[in-house]
């Protein structure tokens, strides 16, 4: 995956393009960025390390074998970022004879000790120390290797070690070719405290005890995969066990949540045989196995047997009661098992076939797992995601200019890119694209591909042309923007459909259309051709009730649409696609008190689809008496018994808008419900309608597990009220005030408030919080120059209040020095 964690935390959610952008590429010439050059091919790569705790360093030898590519050569050029190379020789059945070696900007140049010719094998030994400090110290935005708490001096965290290699760290760890297009067999000697498990890529052939509590594990992986794939990570784990048929799978979870551990990743062996049987290729490795890495910056990546995630995907029983938040990432990393690790993008320009796959495998899994509705309303979320970031509207999906590899990682090759996929399935229809994907893996397994290859796979199990397709939506930029009208002629009895585009270039496309004749919709498949003006004609019986362009929500787009209430109560009823009720019940919105409108709003509080009911919730208000009326006995049932803990939390809170004690023994009920949105929506809503006992519900929940939607509901109620005991829970999020007061003012002074309450406070766990969130977005951050500026602004104003406090407080001059001590840390890697 890869993507960075503030995507999914609170962060993006208040940054736009324009506040929050790519790396600024203006005024500066585009490069093109070509494949890189083979002139080596690696072969098989052997590691023995072991770990430097106290300097946070690590010990390798490597025994790389390669050959010439092609053309015959007496030299190697290998990446090595911020090593200390001690050896370089010639390895011949285990005598060395030296080789003459230059290293300097973060290349090993070997001169070999002969010129060999293509497919003539040699083994070069390197002794080395990897120093990921050092390769940081560099100004590299990622270090490859990573020691957390390796001192064990923060008792608020555990010590830990783990790689991320994408795009191009491994070679901070390894001497390397590190480049998409290179792949090698693998085997890894780990010498480890023996009191910690560890983990690489393919099985573990042995493990040895070793003298002072030590053992060496022996990894071997003995199918090609890219270099960024290679992984380990060591700590104290617990494995808990599962299998798919002979594949064993295995969960590294940390011992607190343990007994979670088949909740949180038990859907694995299911969509393991979901996804092999999908792509008529069954899972190509030996094991698979998952583990979370404190500290770690993205979401998940995608280390070939060996997915590390972030500890989001950490669980308790009152978040898994509402939902599991890291199922799609679960199902997206393990489909990188195909699309990105058996076929790996060739290179970083090419990143969408391995991340639009990825990204669309979250919508294969919720169709096969929830259903169809489940399916688009996880895909509307993505794509409203890239239709909301309009300076993502220039870049193609495939992308050759790039300034840094890292930019590829966005929107545009992870949701746009799935939505691209959903189109094509739908033209191609399900067989045809399933096959193409089948042929695709077959033809390229263990190698690498582009997009052009991609095409030419759908092309040749559908036989029809794709350029059409690939030139608007891989090699093309941006989506339709358009709008329409329609004129009912009564003699003819027909119906003319305008669509008018308005973007730049225009596009292609097969569009539903649905004209509702007699208050029943009937749907029209038609061709868009690329102009900017296409008219349609349907026979009707009379005047249509209601047209609805995209009615199946297929196509990525923005649409302008305006409809009475009465129909979009029309649409609601009659469309059986998602988006189309989705539409119809947010279309509403300023409308709500239309009595068409609330007879939507009844309809969709009994929608099948738990989702429509959670948005009819959220938009209506019942202290209005015109919808109160009719709503209220239907939401009080849902907030008494849904079958979804989310609606009954929705429904506690569109409750509490009347603020009508008699309510006040419900929420009460709530507050000892399992689920953390139950819990916290009641919690809330008792000090709606009662005010005054804010102060003795203040202690009464704990936050620490609360998902993203709920600290957001809660942050001005902790703020105002100033509860202390959940001060350390909402570092997450005032942690980026000055970027969400550009887009949520009113969270964001609330936010401003609670960074400066825990700033003039005696709290080390809230204070190293915010360090500790920081530290973690520092690679994103310092991508952007402004962002970096808001950051460092913040904590210096944050730095001066701290020293007050301590000027008035003399007497917590321990605490408070620490949390000065660590301030002034995270300042200096913003500077
Ligand atoms: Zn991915």
């Amino acid at each position: 995956m890869k993507t960075i964690i503030l995507s999914l935390s609170m962060v993006t959610l208040f940054f736009s393009g324009k506040v929050f952008g790519q790396t600024e590429t203006s005024g500066r010439k585009k490069i093109y960025r070509a494949t890189h050059t083979k002139r080596t091919e690696l072969k098989h790569t052997k590691l023995k390390v072991n770990f430097d705790y106290q300097k946070e360093e690590m010990n390798g030898e490597e025994w790389l074998t390669a050959s010439p590519y092609f053309y015959p050569s007496d030299s190697l050029v290998l990446d090595a970022k911020g090593m200390l190379i001690h050896e370089v020789a010639m390895d011949k059945e285990g005598r060395k004879s030296p080789l003459q070696y230059e290293y300097k900007n973060n290349i090993l140049s070997i001169r070999l000790d002969k010129t060999y010719l293509k497919n003539q094998e040699y083994t070069v030994y390197i002794k080395y120390t990897s120093r990921p400090n050092e390769v940081e110290k560099q100004g590299s935005p990622a270090k490859g290797l990573y020691f957390i708490n390796a001192q064990s001096t923060d008792q608020n965290n555990l010590p830990q070690i783990w790689t991320d290699g994408e795009t191009e760290y491994s070679s901070a760890w390894f001497p390397t070719i590190d480049k998409p297009n290179q792949k090698t067999t693998q085997e890894i000697y780990m010498t480890v405290p023996d009191k910690y498990v560890s983990l690489s890529n393919g099985v573990l052939k042995d493990s040895r005890k070793e003298p002072n509590a030590m053992r060496t594990d022996h990894w071997v992986m003995d199918k090609r995969h890219s270099v960024y794939l290679a992984f380990m990570g060591v700590g104290d784990y617990a494995i808990v066990k599962d299998q798919w048929e002979n594949i064993p799978i295995d969960y590294y979870i940390e011992k607190e949540y343990e007994p979670y551990a088949k909740q949180i990743y038990g859907h694995t062996p299911e969509m393991m045989a979901f996804f092999s049987k999908k792509l008529g290729y069954d899972y190509p490795w030996i094991k698979y196995a998952q583990i979370s890495g404190r500290d770690y910056p993205s979401a998940a990546m995608e280390n070939t047997t060996a997915t590390l995630h972030n500890t989001q995907v950490l669980q308790k029983p009152g978040q898994l009661a509402d939902e599991n938040r890291w199922e799609n990432i679960i199902a997206h990393e393990l489909f990188h098992h195909w699309f990105g690790d058996l076929v790996t993008a060739e290179s970083w320009s090419n990143l969408t076939v391995n991340e639009s796959f990825a990204n669309y495998s979250e919508y294969l899994w919720y169709e096969y797992k929830y259903g169809k509705d489940q399916a688009d309303y996880h895909l509307m979320s993505e794509i409203n995601k890239y239709i909301h970031t309009p300076s993502d509207f220039q870049k193609d999906l495939v992308r050759f200019d790039y300034d840094s590899s890292e930019d590829v990682f966005d929107l545009v090759s992870y949701q746009k890119g799935g939505g691209i996929l959903h189109m094509l399935r739908n033209y191609l229809g399900d067989e045809a694209f399933f096959a193409g994907m089948t042929d695709y893996l077959k033809t390229y397994e263990y190698q690498n591909a582009e997009a052009e290859q991609l095409r030419l796979s759908f092309e040749r199990i559908s036989g029809k042309d794709l350029n059409w397709f690939f030139n608007q939506w891989y090699y093309g930029s941006g989506n339709p923007q358009l709008n329409y009208s329609y004129t009912f002629e009564p003699v003819k009895k027909q119906v003319e459909v305008t669509v008018n585009q308005s973007q730049e270039k225009e596009f292609e496309f097969p569009l539903a259309i649905d004209v509702y004749d007699n208050g029943k919709p009937v749907r029209h498949n038609v061709w868009v051709t690329a102009k900017a003006k296409n008219t349609f004609s349907f026979n009707v019986s009379k005047n249509p009730d209601v047209v609805n362009i995209n009615a199946d929500g297929i196509l990525v787009s923005e649409i302008t649409d305006k409809k009475t209430a009465t129909q979009y109560l029309m649409q609601f009823v009659n469309s059986k696609e998602f988006s189309s009720r989705y539409k119809a019940l947010t279309g509403i919105k300023e409308n709500l008190n239309d009595p068409a409108s609330v007879k939507l709003l009844s309809a969709a509080l009994k929608d099948p689809f738990f989702r429509i009911r959670i948005k009819a919730l959220e938009i209506l208000d019942v202290s209005k008496p015109e919808q109160g009326k009719i709503l209220i006995p239907d939401i009080e049932k849902l907030a008494a018994n849904d079958s979804k803990t989310l609606v009954q939390a929705a429904a506690i809170s569109a409750l509490a808008k009347t603020k009508n004690k008699k309510y006040f023994p419900l929420f009460e009920k709530g507050l000892n419900a399992t689920s953390n949105a139950v819990r916290g929506s009641a919690w809330l809503a008792m000090i709606t309608v009662e005010p005054s006992k804010a102060d003795d519900l203040a202690d009464k929940i704990d936050l620490s597990d609360a998902s993203k939607d709920m600290l957001i509901k809660m942050i001005p109620i902790v703020v105002k009220n100033k509860v202390t005991s959940q001060m350390k829970n909402i570092t997450s999020i005032v942690a980026f005030y000055p970027f969400i007061k550009s887009q949520n003012p009113e969270l964001g002074k609330f936010s401003e408030e609670g960074f400066n309450w825990i700033m003039t406070s005696d709290n080390a766990a809230a204070t190293e919080g915010i360090v500790r969130i920081l530290s973690q977005a520092k690679t994103e951050m310092l991508k952007n120059a402004q962002a970096k500026a808001m950051v460092s602004q913040m904590l210096k104003e944050g730095l001066s209040k701290k020293m007050e406090f301590l000027k008035l407080n003399p007497q917590k001059a321990e605490s408070v020095n620490k949390q000065i001590t660590a301030l002034n840390k995270i300042i200096e890697e913003y500077k």
